[in-house]
């Protein structure tokens, strides 16, 4: 059984009187302790998709079964309990904190190192919305190596949002998302360490 299978899920917003579609009809399936690797432009929907996987938000449709247990049905506090026991976040913190002195941005991060460590310690679930965003090139390749080791070591399922596709080769699935839907969906037998990846 896979640990994630996503089917037929839509996430629609209703702002006043304008519904914008977010996620459409997305499927797809994630095999325990294997890395994930969302690729798409800004816009596409893969913050809502990613915030429906943590138990953060709920699809307007379909099943987003975890570990065979449904998460789109679950209420409020079934969902705070999910989250707490499964899962790790890695925040987009780029989108959070735009205007950075050079300063800050080392502090940050130093920070972020900090997190993903943490978080790589054990969650069954480790969720990654542009974990390098914020980033220099050499710490934003220390937290994506961390997270690898993550994956490979533990049984932790990763998932790794980012418009990079130099990232995507790290991956043992790479997910295309475009205007709301899936766009394609690779499976790679043989990532590439992270250390050989550059952009
Ligand atoms: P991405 O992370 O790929 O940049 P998002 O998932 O953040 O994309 O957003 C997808 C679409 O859904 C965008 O058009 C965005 O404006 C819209 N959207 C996301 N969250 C909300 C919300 N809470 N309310 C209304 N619209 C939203
Ligand atoms: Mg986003």
């Amino acid at each position: 059984m896979a640990y994630i299978d996503v089917r037929q899920m839509s996430r629609m917003f209703l702002t006043g009187t304008q519904v914008t579609h977010a996620n459409t009809d997305i499927s797809f399936k994630v095999e325990q302790g294997s890395v994930v690797v969302i690729l798409g432009p800004s816009g596409a929907g893969k913050s809502t998709l990613l915030n429906i996987l943590g138990g953060m938000d709920s699809p307007s449709e379909g099943e987003v079964l975890i570990d065979g247990v449904d998460i789109a049905k679950m209420n409020a506090r079934q969902l705070t309990t999910y989250r707490r026991q499964s899962v790790g976040f890695v925040f987009q913190f780029y989108n959070l904190v735009p205007n950075l002195t050079a300063r800050e941005n080392v502090e940050l991060a130093s920070q972020i190192t900090k997190n993903a460590r943490d978080v790589a310690k054990n969650p069954k679930l480790l969720l990654c919305d542009e974990p390098t965003g914020a980033l220099d090139y050499k710490t934003g390749k220390q937290v994506l190596q961390v997270i690898q080791n993550a994956a490979k070591e533990t049984e932790t399922t990763v998932i790794i949002v980012t418009h990079n596709s130099a990232i995507a080769k790290m991956g043992d699935q790479v997910i295309r998302i475009n205007d709301a839907h899936v766009q394609s969906i690779e499976h790679n037998a043989h990532p590439t360490p992270l250390a050989e990846i550059e952009w």
